[in-house]
């Protein structure tokens, strides 16, 4: 005899926004159960609660502690699963509800941007043998040292990558669209859905802003060949299955994403000497700050302008540091910019088909849109605009490309 097939699923905050979305999830996973499937549910905070809580926790201070800042915001996971659980309950289902810490995540100590270090699935597979729907709560793990840490915005993604990992299971992420598209279908509305997508692809959207799924938890499902699958939880209907890339006929562009989550810092006139780049880097990767982007011209007099994009929640401390190693490197003025965004084309022929970035920038030229920055790599165009015409930029972009026409032959039957 088979035995009883597990899956790890994950509901966002939109999914389990509201006390009618929390049973009418409860209901769904209460009807697989009884149709023979185990489940793990790794569910969000409920709606916008996150951004509720970061923003009580601004009032009180502009620097919050990060150790009492993730306190803070793992108690709206916790709110979610207790409130699951007592659905699951109310429909007449066994169900348990686990924190991170209950369900042995352990993380490196990085506040708000924890890594999972190991994962000890023995109380899950307890829980799960005794016949519980075992409930956990997304985005939040602990330290060996008992500290509790999140993983970061949108980290849930992530906490159910890395226990289906971990169990070695499929995992399904259920979400407020119907799966992943070629655009954003909330800015665009003729962007077609992906019914496949490869490791790789998907890694590109992820790391480019699109944040249908955490950059990590595409990471973890890649690393470790777990099955991963987009879908509504709004909806049933097929949704998006992340594949291996060799089951996927080659495109030129996959689809655009839109990142406004940026800032740009530049540093002009900066002494043109070996180990400049390597004071401005190692300054900002002293704080904890990852540079997105960084890009260098060379000035008529021989010095160098420098620009580097970095994460908007970043940019105000990034600037400040570097005003501080200003003169190190003889930088003539450090300028600080929060209002730029990034519209990036994907796709695996990007860097093998003529053509692709002169019709994506004559798709911003038409639409009277400047281009900041460029950077290009193998899969990737992107360019650095004003972040309020990133909306316009993907619009524009995807019609070019005709990116709602995409078909896409799948190979060896899949
Ligand atoms: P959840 O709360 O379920 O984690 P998110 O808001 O984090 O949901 O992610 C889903 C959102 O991602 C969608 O509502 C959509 O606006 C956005 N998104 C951005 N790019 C894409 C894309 N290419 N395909 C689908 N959704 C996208
Ligand atoms: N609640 C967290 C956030 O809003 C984690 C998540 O939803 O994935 O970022
Ligand atoms: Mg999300």
């Amino acid at each position: 005899m088979n035995p009883t097939p597990i899956v790890v699923r994950k509901y966002g905050g939109t999914s389990v926004g509201s006390v009618e979305r929390i049973r009418k999830v409860a209901g769904d996973v209460v009807r697989d159960y009884r149709n023979g499937l185990k489940q793990v549910v790794v569910v969000s905070a409920m709606g916008k609660t996150t951004d509720q809580l970061i923003g009580m926790a601004r009032q009180i201070t502009d620097r919050p502690s990060p150790r009492e800042l993730d306190m803070l915001l793992t108690t709206g996971e916790q709110v979610s699963i207790a409130l699951l659980a007592m659905a699951v309950h109310h429909l007449g289902c066994e169900a348990v509800s686990l924190t991170g810490s209950q369900c042995g995540i352990i993380t490196d100590g990085s506040f708000s941007s924890a890594r999972i270090q190991a994962i000890n699935t023995k109380t899950i597979r307890k829980e799960l043998e005794e016949g519980n729907i075992v409930i956990v709560a997304g985005f939040q793990g602990v330290t060996p040292d008992s500290q509790i840490t999140t993983l970061g915005r949108g980290g849930s993604d992530t906490t159910a990558t890395a226990l289906a990992a971990a169990l070695g299971v499929p995992c399904q992420i259920y979400t407020d669209v119907d799966g992943v598209f070629t655009a954003d279908p909330n800015i665009v509305p003729e962007a077609r859905l992906l019914p496949l997508i490869s490791y790789e692809e998907m890694l590109e959207y992820a790391a480019s802003g699109s944040k249908v799924l955490h950059p990590r938890c595409v990471e973890i499902a890649n690393k470790f060949n777990v099955p991963l699958e987009v879908r509504s939880s709004f909806r049933d209907v097929p949704g998006t299955k992340v594949v291996k890339e060799d089951k996927l006929e080659k495109v030129a562009i996959t689809g655009v994403t839109g990142d406004a989550k940026i800032g740009r810092i530049a540093l002009t006139r900066v002494r043109d000497v070996p180990g400049v780049a390597a004071k401005i880097s190692q300054a900002l990767a002293d704080a904890g700050i990852c540079i997105r982007l960084i890009i260098q011209g060379i000035n008529h007099d021989n010095s160098n302008d420098v620009s580097l994009i970095v994460a908007q929640d970043d940019v105000a401390k990034a600037g400040e540091i570097l005003k501080d190693v200003m003169s190190q490197v003889g930088a003539a003025e450090v300028k600080v910019d929060p209002d730029v965004a990034k519209v990036s084309v994907i796709g695996s022929g990007v860097a093998s088909t003529p053509g692709v970035a002169a019709h994506m920038f004559q798709a911003l030229a038409d639409e009277g849109i400047n281009i900041d920055l460029i950077s290009t790599s193998e899969v990737r165009i992107a360019c650095i605009i004003r972040k309020d015409q990133l909306q316009a930029a993907v619009r524009a972009v995807h019609r070019k490309f005709d990116l709602g026409n995409l078909e896409r032959k799948e190979l060896n039957g899949v």
